[in-house]
């Protein structure tokens, strides 16, 4: 069997499920399996009404309501219009929407929302998707049948952010989606949502639906992962920010894992592991272009010095200071115990002669992190850089990639310089209003036409 993952775009109207319908009847043979995002620009709306209400603006909360309710209808007529399956479909997204407008009340006059509130609010994107898709793939001779994501995906509490849990996944797919695949059935499914063991909906954090769909084709084995999104597949940059970015054919799975990582948005950064656990290919297609080469995603593609650049902004550097006590026995260790404590997590680490520095993506809440971490040494923050990623299995065997990397910065300020553990990815710190400089110019430099012909 195959999963099949549709991005926003991928189903973003009814010409975009048109495609889809198309691409997944071109692949009935492989036993397909469906999970789709919900309709592009859902998920933003939806979280807006949650602001709204938690900010106690009801008017705001409930006008995107009915925003978002428009949308469904007009998208469920174009697509069902004259099925026997309009009517019932229309009625379930109403209906969703009348609870999405108690729920946008009772937040209303609480003038507050849990994380919890906000997944309950952004799961209606998936749960209507994935209703809207299977009964339109029905409409053209699909044998699909829709199933919630919930009922699948077990997750922890921690909502907005909820980590799966692999074995109740693997159980649950085993008992719900395989017999719907060996009666020679579609399963069509949204991606992004779970649920905890006792019932609460969660959501895996935002572009999780690319997670879903590698843990979904880890837990029944699947012979291929495909992501169809709105680009080609794996590009050498960020097509939003670089020009001439180029498609990258074969990249291998840890490549794509850390640009992932370091903001290439195509891919959802923990989409790689599953898949990877089991050796499962994942191409990355666009749904415009079906006809496409796309991306494959392997252990075996070539070991290339630079492969993409990736970058992302936001980033906080964490400095400790403890001129005798660094490489002391237990100072790092204590360091990070620190941080584990306080549940933020560590991106990129340099240490010098007398100190640490880390970088933090989210630094909202550290304070207290930098109180305990103060009792160890000096502690300073700069706030508002960015990092900026070079990624090549074989950076570190290349005599020249490192340098014309830093060279390529010219007169931009270099706050830290990482090599990552796994010897492929060379990570720069720079300020945050230089990303976007840094990273043309990272690509200008290895990209190029110039540097094509040079290759
Ligand atoms: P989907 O809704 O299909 O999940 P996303 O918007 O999450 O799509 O991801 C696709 C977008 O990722 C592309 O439109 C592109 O702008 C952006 N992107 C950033 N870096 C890269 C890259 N290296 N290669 C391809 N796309 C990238
Ligand atoms: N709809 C969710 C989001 O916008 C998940 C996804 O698209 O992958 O974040
Ligand atoms: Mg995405």
């Amino acid at each position: 069997m195959i999963v099949v993952k549709f991005g926003g775009t991928s189903v973003g109207d009814a010409e975009a499920i048109e495609r889809a319908a198309g691409i997944v009847k071109g692949r009935l043979d492989r036993q397909p399996a469906v999970v789709v995002s919900a309709l592009g620009g859902a998920t933003n709306a939806l979280l807006a009404v949650g602001e709204q209400a938690a900010k106690g603006h009801l008017i705001g909360a409930l006008r995107g309501v009915e925003t978002i309710r428009s949308r469904h209808l007009t998208e469920c007529e174009n697509l069902l219009r004259g099925s026997e399956a309009a009517d019932e479909i229309a009625a379930d997204i109403s209906a969703s929407f009348d609870e999405l407008a108690s729920l946008a009340e009772a937040l209303a006059t609480l003038g507050h929302a849990t994380p919890r509130s906000f997944d309950a609010i952004a799961s209606f994107g998936e749960i209507l998707s994935s209703q809207l898709v299977a009964a339109f793939f029905r409409l053209r001779d699909i044998p699909a049948e829709h199933i919630d994501a919930r009922d699948v995906f077990v997750t922890d509490r921690n909502f907005t952010a909820a980590e799966p849990q692999i074995d109740e996944i693997a159980e649950r797919a085993r008992e719900v989606v395989q017999p719907v695949i060996q009666e020679g059935r579609v399963p069509v499914m949204g991606g992004f949502i779970g649920r905890t063991a006792d019932g609460i909906t969660t959501t895996l954090g935002r572009g999780g639906s690319d997670y879903s769909a590698s843990l979904l084709g880890a837990a029944l084995h699947a012979d291929t992962i495909e992501i169809w999104t709105d680009v080609d597949g794996m590009l050498t940059g960020d097509p939003r920010v670089v020009k001439g970015a180029r498609l990258i054919e074969q990249i291998r799975f840890d490549e794509a894992s850390e640009l992932a990582s370091f903001g290439a948005k195509v891919l959802h950064p923990n989409t790689i592991a599953p898949a990877v656990r089991l050796g499962i290919p994942v191409f990355i297609y666009n749904s415009r272009n079906p006809g496409g080469n796309g991306t494959r995603i392997t252990f075996d593609a070539p070991r290339r010095p630079v492969s993409a650049i990736a970058g992302k902004g936001g980033v906080t550097v964490v400095k400790v200071g403890a001129a005798k006590m660094l490489f002391a026995r237990g100072f790092l260790r204590q360091v990070f115990e620190i941080f584990e404590r306080n549940g933020v997590s560590v991106d990129v680490v340099a240490t010098s002669e007398v100190s640490v520095s880390m970088t933090v993506d989210d630094a909202t809440g550290i304070e207290s992190l930098l109180v305990d971490l103060s009792a160890l040494g000096d502690v300073s923050v700069e706030r508002d850089l960015a990092i900026v990623a070079v990624v090549g299995a074989a950076i570190s065997d290349s005599s020249s990639a490192m340098g014309r990397a830093i060279g390529a910065l010219g007169d931009l300020q270099i706050h830290m310089v990482s090599l990552s553990a796994s010897g492929i990815n060379l990570t720069i710190i720079i300020d945050g209003d230089a990303l976007n400089t840094a990273m043309e110019r990272l690509h200008g430099e290895f990209f190029s036409d110039a540097e094509k012909k040079r290759k």
